[in-house]
């Protein structure tokens, strides 16, 4: 399966660095939102992160002219889809806004167009289930900031084709990212992990084994993690990291009951560093 144009459908935090990523891998990309607002935020976004790649010396004019070339933006979702290769989800992370993209997409996109998700936590099978060919879609797993992070969960719903995971993990590639194959499992790899290390530091800093400041200490300079746990939940959001926990919870059970403590500190309104104040005051 041969991908050439690829359309990314939203362009807020995650949809423009995918765009990025895209144009930067040689791919003709459509970037689609809802707004002029939406796709004129996402499009100014992708010119700054080309704009430092210049001043940086890691791309030279005519590259980021060239680069920049490759995209066209659109409030069409039809125009966006409709001779696409590849389209790329990276709506809110809201099931039935997502399900209702999807049949958009079913209408408007080539038949055999492959579909990659972007979503964090729902399930890439039950939007793969709801259409009539299931195998085209698989979970395409980014993480923010996209031109900076080298990671890519490739996530295999129940249907997912193997020619689909093929063209996912070649574009991936292309893209410059490393790829990791996972089967749908909440959480994934790296979300179970984190909330599980981050929940633990809540519950050690709860017990009174160590300061928020010591652990965090404890897993920069003793396990070499470049942020601590605290530091980490305080960027993310308090309130984020909670939602997360009480899925995983529900999901795989006992060992992921968010601590008392975190759900304290969310009734209290210290989300994090968006608020000014979360583990830490800023
Ligand atoms: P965001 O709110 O920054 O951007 C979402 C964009 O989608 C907005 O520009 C919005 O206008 C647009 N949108 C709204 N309705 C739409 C529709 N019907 N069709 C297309 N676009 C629509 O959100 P985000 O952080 O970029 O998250 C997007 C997806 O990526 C979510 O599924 C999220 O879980 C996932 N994700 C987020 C992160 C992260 O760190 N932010 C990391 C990995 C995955």
């Amino acid at each position: 399966m041969k991908i050439a144009k690829i359309a990314v459908l939203g362009a807020g935090t995650m949809g423009h660095g995918i765009a990025h990523a895209a144009i930067a891998g040689g791919y003709a990309t459509r970037l689609y939102d809802v707004s002029d607002e939406a796709v004129g935020n996402g499009r100014g976004a992708i010119e700054q992160i080309v704009k430092k790649g210049v001043e940086l010396g890691k791309l030279s004019s005519p590259d980021a002219d060239a680069l920049l070339a490759r995209l066209s933006t659109t409030t069409s979702l039809a125009e966006a889809v409709h001779d696409a290769d590849l389209v790329i989800e990276a709506a809110p992370e809201k099931i039935d806004l997502k399900l209702a993209l999807f049949a958009q997409i079913e209408q408007h996109a080539p038949a055999g167009a492959v579909i990659g998700s972007n979503t964090s936590a729902l399930s890439v099978t039950e939007l793969a289930g709801s259409l009539t060919n299931p195998s085209r879609v698989a979970g395409m797993h980014f993480f923010n900031p996209v031109h900076k992070m080298k990671l890519i969960e490739i996530v295999r719903a129940l249907e997912s084709a193997p020619a689909t995971l093929e063209a996912i993990e070649e574009v991936s590639r292309r893209m410059g990212k490393e790829t990791v194959l996972v089967r749908e499992s909440p959480g994934f790899i790296t979300t179970r992990v984190n909330a599980s290390i981050g929940n633990e530091a809540f519950y050690m800093l709860m017990e009174g084994v160590a300061s928020a400041r010591d652990i965090d200490k404890a897993l920069k300079l003793g396990l070499n993690h470049p942020m601590g746990p605290f530091e980490l939940v305080d960027l993310v959001g308090l309130d984020t990291r909670l939602s997360i926990l009480q899925y995983l919870h529900r999901t795989l059970g006992e060992k992921f009951r968010p601590s008392p403590l975190l759900e304290q500190h969310v009734k209290d309104g210290r989300l994090g560093r968006k608020v000014g104040k979360g583990v830490y005051d800023y």
